[in-house]
C-alpha cells in the first residue's frame, strides 16, 4: 500500500508493508537516491540489535556504501550533544551533498537523524524507515527538531523525506505500552477527520492490537492520509495544522509536569482527548455522548482515560497557558463537535477547564 504526501516539489511517498525492508534498495532508487550515493543510518540500540545488520546487508548487497551511527534509546537523545556527534560521523564518514540519511527507529530517531539531515550541507537527503507504529505520525509533515534543555523541539526545521518505507513486520517486536501509545494518534487522527475510521478502530480493535498486518498497514495508511491531507493544506502551520493538536494542550501539560516519565506522549494524549471531549459536551459545543464514546475507544487499545491523580488542576491550566499554541494567554482548545470532527475554539473559561479537571481527580 502506499499513499502520496502532496506538497508540490516536496511531494513524496509513504509505502506501507509487510517486509519492505528487504525491498528499500529498489524503493530508494525509485526515489532517485541511486546507488552511488553514500548512506549513513541512524538508529537506537533497541533498533539497532533487531533490524540494522538486516538492512545494511541488503544495502551492500545493492552496491551503497552504508556507515551507521548507533545512538542510546529513548528521549534524551535528542540533544545538541547528539546531533553534534552524529554530525561528526558523517563528516568523518565522507557525505556529501549527493548522500542520504536514513532514519530507522521510531519519532527520536526521526527527528533527530532529519534536522541531521537538515542541516548537514545546508540539506540533504533523507528517507524515514519508521519502526514505531507512533512514527506514523512524524513521518507526516516533515518537522524535524532536537530538543533544548529549556524545552522540546525548540531547535529544528521543516525537512520533508524523500521516501517513508513502512515496514509493519518490524513493529512486531515494538513493546506493547509503546503500541498502545502509537494507537492513541491513530485515534487521534480518526477523532479528527474521519467517523468511519473510528467505527473501523472499534470494530477491529482487537486484530489490530495483536498487530495483524494487513489491518495494522490499512490503519497506518489512514492515519498518516489523515495528517498528509491536513499538512498539505498547511505545510508551515499557518492555521489548519492545529487541529493535529486534538488532546495536545493537556498532553504536553501532563508530560511536563510528570518530567516525561511517568506518562508517555501517547498516554498522556489520550487522556487529553478525553479532557477535550468532556469540555465540548460542558460548553454544549458537541453533543452527550462523545466523552464516553472516546474514553471506550481508547481503552480498547489500552490506554488510560482518567486523570493521573499526582497532578494538580491549577498546575496543569499554568502549563497549558504558557504552552507555546495558546496565543495571548487565553485558552484555546481544539475541541470534537462531533466524532471525525474538530475545531479550535477560542477563549475558553479557565474554571470550566479546571473543574472538568477537578471533576476527572474525584472519580
Ligand atoms: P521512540 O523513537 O523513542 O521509540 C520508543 C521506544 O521503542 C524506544 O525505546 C525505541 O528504542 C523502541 N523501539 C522502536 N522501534 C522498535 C521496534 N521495532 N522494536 C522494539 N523496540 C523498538 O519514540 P516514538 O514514540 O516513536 O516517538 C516519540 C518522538 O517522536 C518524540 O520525540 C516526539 O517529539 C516525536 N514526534 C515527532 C513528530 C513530528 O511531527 N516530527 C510527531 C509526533 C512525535
Ligand atoms: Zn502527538
Amino acid at each position: 500500500q502506499s499513499l502520496t504526501v502532496e506538497l508540490g516539489e516536496r511531494s513524496y511517498p509513504i509505502v506501507i508493508g509487510n517486509g519492505l525492508l528487504q525491498q528499500v534498495p529498489n524503493l530508494l532508487q525509485e526515489a532517485g537516491i541511486s546507488s552511488s550515493s553514500n548512506l549513513l543510518i541512524v538508529t537506537d540500540e533497541h533498533v539497532a540489535v533487531r533490524y540494522l545488520s538486516l538492512l545494511r546487508d541488503v544495502l551492500r548487497a545493492a552496491g551503497y556504501k552504508a556507515s551507521a551511527s548507533v545512538i542510546a534509546a529513548g528521549e534524551q537523545s535528542k540533544s545538541l550533544a547528539v546531533y553534534e556527534r552524529i554530525m561528526t560521523e558523517a563528516i568523518e564518514a565522507g557525505l556529501d551533498r549527493k548522500s542520504a540519511i536514513l532514519a530507522l527507529g521510531g519519532g527520536v530517531v526521526g527527528d533527530l537523524a532529519g534536522f541531521v539531515a537538515a542541516t548537514y550541507m545546508r540539506g540533504i537527503d533523507f528517507v524515514q524507515l519508521p519502526t514505531t507504529l507512533l512514527a506514523h505520525d512524524s513521518s507526516v509533515g516533515g518537522k524535524v527538531a532536537i530538543n533544548h534543555p529549556l524545552g522540546k523541539n525548540l531547535i529544528g526545521a521543516f525537512h520533508q523525506p524523500r521516501v517513508v518505507i513502512y515496514d509493519t513486520a518490524a513493529l512486531q517486536t515494538l513493546p506493547k505500552r509503546e503500541v498502545a501509545a502509537g494507537f492513541a494518534e491513530v485515534v487521534k487522527h480518526g477523532l479528527i477527520a474521519d467517523e468511519s475510521f473510528v467505527d473501523w478502530l472499534e470494530v477491529n480493535a482487537q486484530e489490530l492490537w495483536e498487530l495483524d498486518s494487513e489491518l495494522l498497514a490499512k490503519a497506518i495508511q489512514r492515519g498518516c492520509a489523515v495528517k498528509a491531507e491536513i499538512v498539505s493544506e498547511d505545510e508551515t502551520e499557518q492555521g489548519k495544522r492545529a487541529l493535529l493538536n486534538l488532546g495536545h494542550t493537556f498532553g504536553h501539560a501532563f508530560e511536563a509536569l510528570s518530567q516525561y516519565s511517568a506518562l508517555n506522549h501517547g498516554e498522556a494524549i489520550a487522556i487529553g482527548m478525553c479532557l477535550a471531549a468532556k469540555v465540548a459536551e460542558r460548553i454544549g459545543f458537541a453533543e452527550k455522548g462523545i466523552y464516553e464514546r472516546t474514553k471506550e475507544i481508547l481503552r480498547l487499545y489500552h490506554l488510560p482515560t482518567s486523570w493521573p491523580g499526582e497532578l494538580a488542576p491549577e498546575a496543569v491550566l499554568d502549563v497549558m497557558k504558557r504552552d507555546k499554541k495558546t496565543i495571548g494567554g487565553k485558552l484555546n482548545l481544539v475541541l470534537p463537535s462531533a466524532i471525525g470532527q474538530v475545531e479550535v475554539v477560542k477563549d475558553i473559561d479557565e474554571h470550566l477547564i479546571l473543574d472538568v479537571m477537578r471533576e476527572e481527580v474525584e472519580a
